[in-house]
């Protein structure tokens, strides 16, 4: 079965990279509802949460608060994050691969965020923010990153 997120994992197809780490891999959504909106994904595929191993399932959200961190930290505005997983179709699950969103948010955003989400459907029919920018932004990400075991 063709998986956009099995061909970005196994480096089928391009992705600005933020982690490259056994249990999973995290890269800039290329369609941000925010600027720094970051893609959590396991290596392994499951569409559900449920599917996944116990330990896979558990490290997505380890990498999300590591990536939250580095987004508090980095150059992009971001006072707190939103994780979301859409869990299956009926939760607007657009990709069929687990996937948590770490999102950016800023403190009095909303607007800003409501804006983007009702734009999406344009903003998708015009395309992908140019890799260049996702690529500084991914490496602005890493350089951020704590430590995997740090508190
Ligand atoms: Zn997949």
């Amino acid at each position: 079965m063709a998986c956009i997120f099995c061909d970005i994992v196994d480096g089928r197809a391009p992705a600005s990279r933020v982690l490259d780490e056994p249990d999973l891999i995290a890269f800039m959504d290329i369609y941000p509802w925010r600027p720094g909106h970051v893609l959590v994904v396991p290596r392994v595929h499951a569409v559900r949460v449920d599917e996944l191993p116990p330990a896979a399932a558990a490290a997505l959200l380890g990498a999300g608060a590591r990536i939250a961190a580095a987004l508090r930290a980095g150059p992009l505005p971001c006072d707190d994050v939103h994780y979301l997983v859409n869990d299956g179709p009926a939760a607007a699950q657009t990709v069929p691969h687990v996937h948590l969103h770490v999102v950016p948010r800023v403190r009095g955003d909303l607007w800003r965020l409501g804006a983007r989400l009702v734009q999406q459907p344009v903003r998708r029919a015009l395309g992908a923010v140019p890799r260049e920018i996702l690529d500084r932004q991914a490496e602005a990400l890493r350089a951020g990153l704590p430590r995997p075991n740090a508190p």
